[in-house]
């Protein structure tokens, strides 16, 4: 008879892993955190700011790690001290997240984590914070609201659950109302998109177009406020407005 070989566990592909520093988008900005990005995403974007973790062309800068090498590299990271955990990508959803999540929660570590609704998984609901971003047409990708749905469900009224859109225009506004109207108990956060990303590697040599960015979140909170659309909360990406489009912080 020939012996069974143990299962390897399942491997997390890792993009980068960095911190502490401050969430710089949403119902936790401010917030310290250490972000575990991953690798691979099932959307592509025309604006997408993490290219470096979603092109296939960066794939090789990705480290398959287990849960335990994650979870090591976030205690190391934090000192040793919980605080909360951003997961993102890609799509953070893709991943096998559920040990991490565990390991981390054991030792009193909060996680958070951001996708845009597409694909759902059980261990959502082991969540502290589930932040759902489905993109507006700007990005050229289509809404599947059934997806979308899957995964409030496999949150199942646990975590707690916001609802993020990133907004370029006037089309991605009207998305966001109709989004909102359909969603009208979760929490609300919208922001204004960078029209000038980094472009992948080279992050840092490009150059964010502050004021543009700056017009549209004006023009933004005008329009909420004129609206009166009061269940609304317009954000900044933080980190923009204090890094720029540097990478790791
Ligand atoms: S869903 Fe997010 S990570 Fe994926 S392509 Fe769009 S912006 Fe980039």
């Amino acid at each position: 008879m020939t012996a069974q070989i143990p299962q390897t566990e399942e491997k997390i592909r890792v993009s980068e892993i960095f911190g502490p520093t401050i969430q710089g988008e949403g119902a936790l900005i401010g917030q310290p955190t250490v972000f575990v990005r991953t690798g691979g995403c099932d959307y592509r974007c025309t604006w997408c700011d993490t290219l470096h973790a979603v092109d296939s062309q960066y794939r090789e800068t990705w480290t398959p790690m287990t849960a335990e090498a994650v979870f090591a590299e976030i205690k190391k990271l934090s000192g040793g001290e919980p605080l909360m955990v951003s997961l993102s990508g890609g799509n953070p959803a893709i991943q096998p997240l559920g040990p991490l999540i565990e390991i981390g929660k054991n030792k009193g570590y909060r996680f958070a984590l951001e996708t845009q609704g597409t694909i759902a998984q059980a261990w959502f609901a082991h969540l502290n914070i589930l932040t759902l971003s489905p993109k507006p047409p700007s990005s050229e990708m289509k809404t599947d609201w059934a997806k979308f749905e899957e995964c409030l469900a496999a949150a199942n009224g646990k975590p707690q659950i916001a609802l993020k859109i990133v907004i370029f225009d006037q089309q991605d506004y009207d998305y966001a109302r109709q989004a909102a109207q359909r969603y009208p108990t979760l929490s609300l956060y919208l922001q204004p998109g960078n029209h000038t990303p980094p472009s992948g590697q080279n992050s840092e040599q490009h150059i964010v177009d502050m004021e543009g960015i700056n017009a549209r979140l004006r023009w933004l909170a005008e329009k909420v406020t004129a609206d009166q659309w009061y269940e609304a909360t317009v954000l900044p990406q933080l980190h923009v407005l204090i890094w720029g489009n540097r990478r790791g912080v």
